[in-house]
């Protein structure tokens, strides 16, 4: 780790490969002989068009996406996905929706203005510390789609099998599992996800979505820049794009790649997630929120159960440059966000912190 950085284990925007980051201010002032930084330069110019190509590229290559899906770098976030899902997919005004955290009821409730939205299963009952049995649920006739959020950020659960359909489209948020593991694309007609949890700078989207879904079928009132034909024609670049944003995905993409791919990413996720829950299944002090069957490899929630050491310790980790460990407001306690950036030697550092703490304050 270079002098002076800290182990980043916020839940987004969040930690990225150190050599990443050391690469693109190399090239800061002077993009590989341009005289200029890609902040700079035209996104119509062959220098960008070579970047963003290259950037699709490799990411088509690394989650093997078909042909048959268009991949489209959008701004607006996750969030403007929750709107222009519905405004593109509902022709018969209808979708189901699994609830599992805030962000899949974010996205049901934005829905709900524009069609019928049914939330069809809900782990709210237990504040969202676990994934409902999806194999047999009351999926609607009509339902244009299913929409789930594959891994939930704040409560740490996570789809270990994706919900029976019964036939019907899947819709899956991956902003916070996104490249963390193979998966395979042809079960979804649109797999999604914020860039800044596990990929890149905040402010982008990327929506993989299959054509036969791209259509100038869209609701009444659906804003250009809410249609996926109109990003799609013109190939991400209706206007300008977050060009740095997709030069800096890119480059992430160029690193997972040499890390191994997803297999590798995977096997990376689970030692070190492995090494933090095997420590929170031990301790006496620390405890895992969530249901072991769902638990998620990048976001791990946990609790002491007493909020005078629970302040402590996030101060005290902070103090020791562990930092963001501090639980989202809804939930309390802390989290640790383990992203594919992050070193199993930050995990390691984390678990010989709690140990220290555990002994020296019971
Ligand atoms: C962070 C997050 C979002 C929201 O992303 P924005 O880019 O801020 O809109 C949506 N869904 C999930 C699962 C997230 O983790």
């Amino acid at each position: 780790m270079s002098e002076g950085r800290i182990y980043n284990f916020s839940a987004g925007p969040a930690v990225l490969p150190e050599e990443v980051l050391r690469e693109a201010a190399d090239e800061m002032m002077n993009y590989r002989g341009c005289g200029m930084s890609v902040m700079e330069m035209s996104h119509r110019s062959k220098m960008f068009e070579d970047i963003i190509n290259e950037a699709e590229q490799d990411l088509r290559d690394l989650m093997g996406i078909p042909d048959n899906y268009k991949v489209l770098f959008l701004q607006g976030g996750a969030s403007q996905q929750f709107a222009a899902i519905p405004m593109n997919l509902m022709k018969n005004g209808v979708a189901d929706y699994i609830v599992t955290g805030q962000w899949a009821k974010k996205a049901y409730q934005e829905a709900c203005k524009y069609g019928k939205a049914n939330k069809i299963a809900s782990s709210e009952d237990k504040t969202f510390s676990y994934i409902p049995d999806c194999s047999d649920l009351p999926i609607s006739e009509d339902a244009d789609y299913v929409y789930i959020c594959e891994n939930n950020t704040i409560y740490g659960t996570k789809f270990k099998e994706l919900p029976n359909t019964k036939g019907k489209i899947l819709v899956s948020d991956v902003s916070s599992c996104f490249l963390s593991e193979p998966i395979d694309v042809t079960k979804y007609g649109i797999v999604y996800g914020g860039v800044q949890k596990n990929i890149g700078p905040a402010g982008m989207v990327i929506s993989i979505i299959r054509e036969d879904l791209i259509t100038d079928d869209v609701l009444p009132g659906t804003p250009t820049m809410l249609k996926f034909k109109t990003q799609a024609d013109a190939d991400s670049l209706y206007n300008t794009p977050n060009c740095y944003c997709i030069y800096m995905c890119g480059k992430v993409f160029k690193w997972i790649k040499k890390m191994g791919g997803l297999q590798a990413m995977k096997e990376h996720n689970e030692k070190k997630a492995k090494i933090l829950y095997d420590f929170l299944d031990s301790s006496k002090m620390f405890r895992g929120t969530v249901e072991k069957k769902d638990r998620s490899l990048m976001n791990v929630p946990f609790v002491i159960g007493d909020d005078e050491l629970e302040k402590k310790f996030i101060a005290e980790s902070k103090a020791a440059g562990l930092e963001n460990l501090k639980g989202h407001r809804t939930v309390g306690g802390m989290r640790a966000s383990i992203y594919n950036a992050m070193p199993i030697e930050g995990v390691e550092a984390l678990v010989a912190f709690m140990k220290k703490f555990e002994e020296e304050n019971s």
